[in-house]
Parts: structure tokens; C-alpha cells; sequence
């Protein structure tokens, strides 16, 4: 059971969404346009959005961008085009997961469950969490409860940032981080213009993981990830 807040312009599909997700235990709230939608995350955080990728006024790839400067929570987004091109798009800006329109009620909720599987597994494991269960990527462990990571058997000297950045790189596997949402997790809101603080941090961090560094990849015009 979790917060859901479901975006779609579509009337019909909308309420069709809502009242599908209810019956699944949901608390469910609605938005039929994109500024709406963010406005409505502001007011309160939903911890699932599922998003229609055509919206009037803002569309659901920009709506993603912004919301992912900010949030984690699982973004699956609808879209009427099946192409290549709107998969790599929608998953770089940060969407975890898409549908193409027409899709199954029943291919919704299965997404929608493990989407939020995959954040109950990540919570679990993440920082602040009460668990704090050490990560292990191959030779790499990262121990979240007294901020140490191990490479093997040598202990890497990392700054609290660097160790911020590689916690949540490993806690999230796949996913893109624009350059606005680390600034934004490593200083907090009044940074303006640090990108390039971010890429130095990334570069010292790589450069400490050594040949495992590579696996934090540059995504072009957007920020960076972490394949395993
Ligand atoms: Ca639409």
C-alpha cells in the first residue's frame, strides 16, 4: 500500500488508474497537468508517480527532470510511442520504468508492485534508514552505518561527500542522476553553477575505485550513473 499520484490528462484513463490502483490498497491522488503535478508533490511527497509523457503545458519528460532534482520516488511513465529513442529519453531523465499506451490494467499494477518492491529492497539498505545493511558490488563494500567503504581489503579514504555519492550510486544500480540532484543531496538548495564541483567529486571518486570506477558512467548532457 503506498501513496500513488497519477498524472494524465486523459480524463477516462485517469479515473480508470485511480480507481485500479484503489482496489489495490493505493491512496491515490490525481493531476491532469504537469505543473499541477509538481505542485501537488511539493505539497506532499506521493512515494509512486505514475506520468503521462503528453501532457498540455508541461510535458511528462519535463515534469520527470524536475522531479527527479529533487526526489526518489519511482517515476513509471505512460507513452503512446513505442520507439527506441522515447525508452532511452524517459529512462535518462530518470523515469524507472515506462508503458506503452495501450497497455493492461493488469501489466500496471504488476509494474506498479515492483516499483515499489524495489524501493521497499533500496529503503532497506539506504542511508538514514534504520537497517543500514552494508552494500556489496563485487570487490566493494559500502558500510552506510559507519560510513566506510572497502575495496577487497584496503579501506578507501573517502570524504563524507565522496561517500555520500558512492552510497547513493550503489543504493540505486541503473539509475541516472542528473548534475542538479547531486548538487542538491551533497550541498543542499543554495548552490548555483556547481556542476563542476559535482564532476570533480565524481572524478576524485573514480579515480579512488580504481578500475571499479568505471562503472559510474557519464550520461551525456544529464549526469551520471551507476552500472554494476
Ligand atoms: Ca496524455
Amino acid at each position: 500500500m503506498a501513496s500513488v499520484l497519477v498524472v494524465e490528462d486523459e480524463g477516462a484513463l485517469n479515473d480508470l488508474l485511480r480507481a485500479e490502483l484503489e482496489t489495490e490498497g493505493h491512496a491515490v491522488r490525481q493531476a491532469r497537468d504537469g505543473r499541477t503535478a509538481l505542485r501537488m508533490v511539493e505539497e506532499e511527497t506521493p512515494q509512486l508517480v505514475i506520468l503521462d509523457w503528453m501532457l498540455p503545458g508541461l510535458d511528462g519528460l519535463s515534469v520527470c527532470r524536475q522531479l527527479r532534482q529533487r526526489y526518489l520516488m519511482p517515476i513509471i511513465m505512460l507513452t503512446a510511442r513505442g520507439e527506441e529513442v522515447d525508452r532511452v529519453l524517459g529512462l535518462e531523465v530518470g523515469a524507472d520504468d515506462y508503458l506503452v499506451k495501450p497497455f493492461s490494467m493488469r501489466e500496471l499494477l504488476a509494474r506498479t508492485r515492483a516499483a515499489l518492491r524495489r524501493v521497499e529492497l533500496e529503503g532497506r539498505r539506504g542511508a538514514g534508514n534504520s537497517a543500514q545493511e552494508v552494500i556489496a558490488q563485487g570487490e566493494l563494500r559500502v558500510d552506510p552505518s559507519s560510513h566506510r567503504a572497502t575495496m577487497g581489503d584496503e579501506e578507501l579514504a573517502l570524504t563524507p561527500k565522496e561517500f555520500d555519492l558512492l552510497l547513493l550510486f550503489v543504493s540505486n544500480p541503473g539509475r541516472a542522476f542528473n548534475r542538479e540532484f547531486l548538487i542538491e543531496r551533497l550541498w543542499g538548495h543554495d548552490y548555483e553553477g556547481f556542476d563542476r564541483a559535482v564532476d570533480n567529486h565524481i572524478r576524485r571518486l573514480r579515480s579512488k575505485l580504481g578500475d571499479f570506477g568505471e562503472k559510474i558512467t557519464t550520461v551525456w548532457g544529464l549526469g551520471y550513473r551507476f552500472v554494476p
